[in-house]
């Protein structure tokens, strides 16, 4: 069996310093409770390992976020997740005097960055990005003039301004991406478009697209929450050299699959997916 891998593989450095940061906290107060308020990144694997470690990962999906935080009190810490966070949640963890600690990746912040400063210049901004996900939803948090552009359901462009800047979501595909520009340039002739997809997401999608090889298996390692992940999977499945693409956690996945007809196999993982799990998956495959 040949085993190819796409590389960068493993964790990206937006998520070791997340988790850096995570257990550095965890470190410094042995005592205190720790919680990290969604997520930290978008792997269980991740929310099990800080789980060993006392920290509590509050599930943030379809709850009120303000509420949630007016039940922390002083002496808890609270951590914001690598996605980012709608930063006027701060002043409800300030009010109760509960230390907060933020794991935003340095990409995500950047990109934050631009989209205030086109606001502060009059601006409108479009944000390309999926509906829901916490990049998006922290960064629509920044303004009313800052639209989102949803990669299902595109934008009702009547209420954007003439010259808005453009950017997105830093775990799109950059395939998917360039079509929602055309119809912004078309729509917005005048629009600024930057292209923030980051290189950790990227680099792998372009080195999945670029195999010319015939592939009989495509592993793709990571989790279902994971949005660069998924975007890997997506390109990986448009591929016609390709025959079979599956979307795993970790080696316990392939048990029931018959590895007779295969002999060229691809593996790729998202940018949360720790490369122990792909080393466990290649010496799986290697020992069958
Ligand atoms: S995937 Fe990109 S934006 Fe997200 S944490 Fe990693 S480097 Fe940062």
């Amino acid at each position: 069996m040949n085993i190819k891998e796409i590389h960068p593989i493993g964790y990206c450095y937006g998520v070791i310093n997340a988790i850096n940061l995570a257990k550095k906290i965890r470190k410094e107060n042995p005592d205190s409770p720790v919680y990290v308020f969604g997520m930290i990144v978008h792997n269980e694997a991740v929310s099990k390992e800080l789980a060993d470690l006392g920290i509590v990962t509050v599930d943030t999906s379809n709850i009120n976020k303000r509420e949630k935080l007016k039940e922390f009190k002083k002496g808890d810490i609270v951590i914001f997740t690598a996605h980012g966070h709608d930063e006027s949640l701060d002043a409800i963890l300030d009010e109760n005097e509960v230390t907060h600690y933020d794991a935003v990746c340095t990409i995500v912040k950047l990109n934050m960055g631009k989209i205030k400063e086109a606001i502060r210049s009059g601006r409108d901004v479009i944000f390309i990005g999926k509906e829901g996900h916490p990049e998006t939803e922290a960064s629509i948090s920044i303004d009313e003039r800052v639209h989102l552009y949803d990669i299902k359901n595109g934008i009702d462009f009547s209420k954007v301004g003439d010259n808005p800047l453009v950017t997105n979501q830093t775990t799109l595909s950059y395939l998917e991406i360039e079509h929602i520009h055309n119809d912004i340039k078309t729509n917005r002739p005048n629009a600024e478009i930057i292209d923030e997809i980051c290189s950790a997401s990227r680099l792998r999608q372009q080195a999945i697209n670029n195999v010319t090889e015939d592939i009989d298996l495509c592993l793709i390692v990571g989790s279902k929450t994971s949005s660069n992940t998924n975007k890997l999977f997506e390109i990986a499945l448009g591929k016609k050299n390709i025959r079979t693409t599956l979307k795993i956690n970790d080696k316990s996945d392939l048990i029931n699959l018959d590895l007779n007809t295969i002999n060229n196999v691809l593996i790729a993982s998202g940018t949360s997916t720790n490369l122990t799990v792909v080393e466990e998956i290649k010496k799986y495959l290697e020992d069958r």
